[in-house]
């Protein structure tokens, strides 16, 4: 890897995704961040070794530039930084909720831009991001981004700028959902009479090996359920009892309004 990579805003993400890609041997000196305050510019450089800065403008000077504020301060940011993208880099912005099209408003229609959309398990470098790339975005520039993004988990390409909405609903959000049905069982095991600590640490490692078992598997996850579910057995108790409770439907129609509110507030 030759091209170097600025950070605008030095946060939780940023500081997940420069982890990455140190912990997969990326050379510190090629990661420039900036931040408005000093405090986390500081903490970063002592832990990682990377270049900071306090000027945006400085870390825009890379040839990829991370835009990881809250979207609410995008635009300021973006406006601020435009006359320093003359060199014209590819621009990958990792805030939820805001299209191509407003990047484009503030910095012109020429810009390289990939919307990324990542999701918390990214800080343990489990994380799952969509992204989606204008027509102006390389192919060079794709793998540099999937290189950059691999460094804290997977990536799938959407073609639709609209299938992001998709990607949060599926990916995005759904650690939340799934923390819900931690919450869920803990509560039922502590009901059944197991310590609180007892049933967390089984609920978590059973969520966690359910998944590592799905991913290593050439098989389809109905089928791992099935092999889980001896007929007549308890396994089968418990899913004919969430089936009849329409969880399908459920979830069906919660990740319905996750992409419905994705829509509105893009
Ligand atoms: P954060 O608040 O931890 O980081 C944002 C950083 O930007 C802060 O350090 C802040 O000081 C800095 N900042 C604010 N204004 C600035 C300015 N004008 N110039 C330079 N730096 C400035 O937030 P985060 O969780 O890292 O989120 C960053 C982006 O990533 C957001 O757009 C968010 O939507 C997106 N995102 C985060 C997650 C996540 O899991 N944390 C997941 C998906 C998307």
């Amino acid at each position: 890897m030759s091209y170097t990579i600025g950070f605008i805003g030095a946060g939780n993400m940023s500081g997940a995704i420069i982890g990455g890609m140190i912990a997969k041997g990326i050379a510190p000196e090629r990661i420039i961040a900036s931040n408005r305050g000093r405090e986390k510019l500081d903490a970063l450089q002592s832990k990682f070794g990377i270049r900071v800065a306090q000027d945006n403008l400085e870390a825009a000077q890379a040839d990829v530039v991370v835009l990881s504020v809250k979207p609410q301060m995008m635009k300021a940011v973006c406006e601020a930084l435009k006359p320093g993208l003359g060199h014209n880099p590819l621009l990958v912005t990792v805030a939820a909720g805001l299209e191509v099209s407003s990047y484009q408003r503030w910095l012109g229609d020429h810009i390289a831009l990939v919307r990324c959309m990542p999701n918390t398990p990214s800080l343990v470098g489990k994380g799952a991001s969509g992204l989606y790339a204008n027509d102006n975005v390389s192919a060079a520039q794709r793998q540099q981004v999937e290189q950059l993004m691999q460094s804290v988990g997977i990536t799938q390409w959407v073609e639709k700028e609209s299938l992001i909405n998709a990607v949060i609903a599926v990916a995005g959000s759904s650690p939340a959902y799934c923390f819900l049905i931690m919450e869920a069982m803990i509560e039922e095991g502590v009901r059944q009479g197991l310590t609180h600590a007892v049933a967390k640490a089984l609920t978590i490692q059973a969520l966690a090996g359910a998944a590592e078992l799905a991913a290593q598997s050439d098989v389809e996850v109905d089928e791992l359920k099935r092999r889980v579910m001896s007929p007549g057995g308890t396994t089968e108790q418990a899913i004919f009892s969430l089936e009849d409770g329409n969880l399908r439907e459920i979830f069906s129609r919660a990740m319905q309004r996750c992409a419905n509110r994705a829509d509105e507030m893009a």
